[in-house]
């Protein structure tokens, strides 16, 4: 984190186990966000490395549990494996191993969805996987096109397998087949795309999460503050992750943990 005189501007929260469970939100966060709201020192972002839906959906899908936003504070590893792609210099056709959603989100973006002219595969969440696709993205793979993803964890909460799964079992298809980018937390993709977003620098990010190493282990790497919630999970190993503060339940950010009394900003 950067030294104790920045001021704290941009909140982003994880969403999954950090502001819901399972589709039900937990006590306190639409009150959480309505005072945010209220404060003209912060701004808000809502961040998720899920990418079987895009921003569109989850504007709408936070909107239904009952949350004010915009779509403007919502960002998936989807804006960011776009970002990535261009960064890198890959596509415009590319292998999207990933939901119809996430392939029709691609392809609005400029991106085309094409085996046999694939500049790189591209691995997402990808719920809707198929024997096909599996077959395809190995052939690819074996003819040594380079591999991004759209984020490495590899299991999503409700115990589903996720993109990082499917990165181990393509390494497994090809000795030496390394993972040339990944666009979601914790990696630099996504922070220069918040940082753009929002007009703000990392330092001015507080990250509210629950996972270490995806959510602490980011706001490690970029030097933002950080709030680590447990929401009712013992506390998970750490590892040489330091988050700024743990706080027991995402409440408590409304007082206790509030940014203004923690003098962050
Ligand atoms: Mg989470």
């Amino acid at each position: 984190m950067g030294n104790d005189e920045t001021r704290s501007k941009l909140i982003l929260f994880d969403l999954d186990g950090t502001l819901y469970l399972e589709g039900k939100l937990f006590p306190g966060v639409p009150e959480l966000i309505s005072k945010i709201r209220e404060c003209p020192k912060l701004d808000y972002g809502f961040l998720t490395n899920n990418s079987t839906i895009g921003p569109v959906q989850y504007y709408e899908k936070l909107k239904r549990l009952g949350l004010e936003l915009e779509l403007r504070n919502v960002v998936t590893s989807c804006e960011a494996s776009c970002l990535m792609l261009h960064g890198m210099g890959l596509g415009p056709e590319v292998y999207l191993l990933g939901t119809k959603v996430f392939r029709d989100y691609m392809e609005s973006q400029g991106f085309k969805h094409s085996y046999e002219d694939a500049k790189a595969l591209l691995i997402a969440f990808d719920t809707e996987l198929t024997y096909q696709k599996l077959t395809e993205a190995t052939r690819l793979v074996l003819k040594g096109l380079p591999v991004v993803a759209s984020h490495p964890d590899p299991i999503c909460p409700g115990d589903l397998p996720d993109a990082g799964m499917l990165l181990e079992y393509f390494k497994a298809a090809k000795p030496g087949t390394i993972i040339q980018g990944i666009a979601g937390k914790p990696h630099h993709w996504l922070v220069e795309l918040i940082e753009q977003k929002f007009g703000v620098d990392r330092r001015e990010i507080i990250m509210v999460g629950d996972r270490v190493n995806t959510d602490m282990r980011f706001a490690q790497n970029f030097d933002m503050r950080s709030l680590m919630v447990l929401n009712g999970v013992p506390q998970p190993p750490l590892g040489d992750v330091k988050p700024t503060r743990i706080m027991p339940r995402i409440a408590q950010m409304l007082d206790e943990f509030w940014p203004e009394n923690l003098g962050w900003c």
